[in-house]
């Protein structure tokens, strides 16, 4: 016997090559899940690719850049800006609340040379969501170009590129789409397209170029690919997006914004001194819940507790300083269910009286199956 006829077909393996049309439809799909008419490139990689080129591609030294932070993801795309050799203005805003509109008008009044925006939508990692479309209409009337990580909000809340004008909004599958980290795409408008033309900076033959698939695959009628597609990871993608049309989705934001509210009224009735980490529920994101745990607990060694009970429960503590402080209740995709959210409430209560702090561990669950309605 020869050492190949070992070998047996795998589903993940011995797949066909993906044709660019099937390609091509993956990408409309995805236009279709924006609401937009801007073209829709799919980028093959984890959602830090299409984050990153985006920026490479439009700034250089001559962009002024309003760079807001939000969460740790803005302070990624000021240190991008800022290699680029963009004048970086940063208007940073306490995790526990969102940015205004209002805030964005006075950055421009104060430096009207500002000609690019960068925003976070919604903040997985620290729980808040910002205003876009009020922020959309400011950076309109200005006339800066508006950059929009929508990766941790699609799938939890709308995101909506052309009513908003956003130019270029990048999304990923891994969180609230319910799919596989490492595919990823960006919509990108016009006025992108003309200003990565004209920057010299921008990256062209390389891996993290938007142009080359502008000039290489979208003008070109899409007939041919650039290179070898990721045929998993698109095929993922596709099942993903399908299985969104499936529910339909708005049935799935409405899963999100329900597992957010309970999540919120149930850590309330629980008590302890376990408290939402964004105080006004309108700034929560629906993608993820951030607490904050009562003094002389550490959110680290009380999630390590919670999990031990049950390690399939979609707790994690805060990044970097907030490991102490914050809990992060991760009810997206298929966990964005009141089993989840019952799950993750308990388990969080059960280590709290284990420490000795009084909690309400029936009132909590009371509290989740009434705000799930
Ligand atoms: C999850 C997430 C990303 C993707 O980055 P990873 O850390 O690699 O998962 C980007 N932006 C936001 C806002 C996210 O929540």
């Amino acid at each position: 016997m020869s050492e190949e006829s070992t070998l047996v077909t795998h589903p993940f393996l011995d797949l066909p090559p993906m044709s660019a049309a099937h390609f091509a439809s993956i990408e409309d799909r995805v236009a279709r899940l924006l609401g937009t008419e801007q073209d829709v490139v799919i980028m093959q990689g984890e959602a830090l690719l299409p984050l990153e080129g985006a920026i490479r591609a439009v700034a250089g030294p001559g962009t002024v850049a309003l760079n807001v932070v939000t969460g740790p993801y803005g302070q990624t795309f000021g240190n991008w800006l800022r290699d680029c050799g963009a004048t970086v203005v940063d208007l940073a805003v306490p995790f526990h609340t969102a940015v205004t509109a209002e805030q964005i008008r006075a950055a421009f009044a104060e430096r009207p040379e500002i000609d690019f925006v960068s925003l976070v939508h919604a903040e997985a990692a620290t729980g808040n969501t910002n205003p876009v479309a009020e922020i959309g209409e400011v950076v309109r009337e200005h006339g800066a170009l508006f950059y929009l990580d929508a990766v941790a909000s699609i799938g939890a809340e709308p995101v909506l590129p052309d009513a908003w004008g956003v130019d270029l909004c990048v999304i990923g599958a891994q969180k609230a789409m319910g799919g596989p980290a490492g595919v990823s795409a960006v919509s990108v408008s016009e006025r992108a397209w003309a200003r990565m033309a004209a920057n010299p900076r921008a990256p062209r033959r390389s891996y993290l170029s938007l142009l080359d698939w502008k000039e290489r695959w979208v003008d070109a009628g899409r007939k041919a690919l650039l290179h070898a597609p990721a045929q998993l990871e698109m095929l993922a993608l596709q099942a993903c997006v399908e299985r969104i049309e499936g529910a339909g989705l708005d049935a799935v934001m409405a899963r999100h914004a329900a597992a957010a509210a309970a999540t919120r009224a149930g850590a309330v009735a629980l008590g302890g001194g376990l408290e939402p980490y964004v105080y006004e529920a309108r700034e929560a994101a629906p993608v993820a819940t951030t607490l904050r745990v009562p003094a002389g607990v550490v959110a680290s060694e009380l999630v390590a507790r919670a999990l031990e009970g049950d390690p399939s429960l979609p707790l994690a503590a805060g990044g970097g300083a907030f490991a102490k402080e914050m809990v992060r209740v991760n009810h997206y995709g298929m966990d964005a269910s009141v089993g989840v959210v019952q799950g993750c409430l308990a388990a969080l209560g059960a280590a709290l009286a284990e420490r000795g702090v009084a909690v309400d561990l029936a009132g909590a669950r009371r509290a989740v199956e009434q705000s799930w309605g």
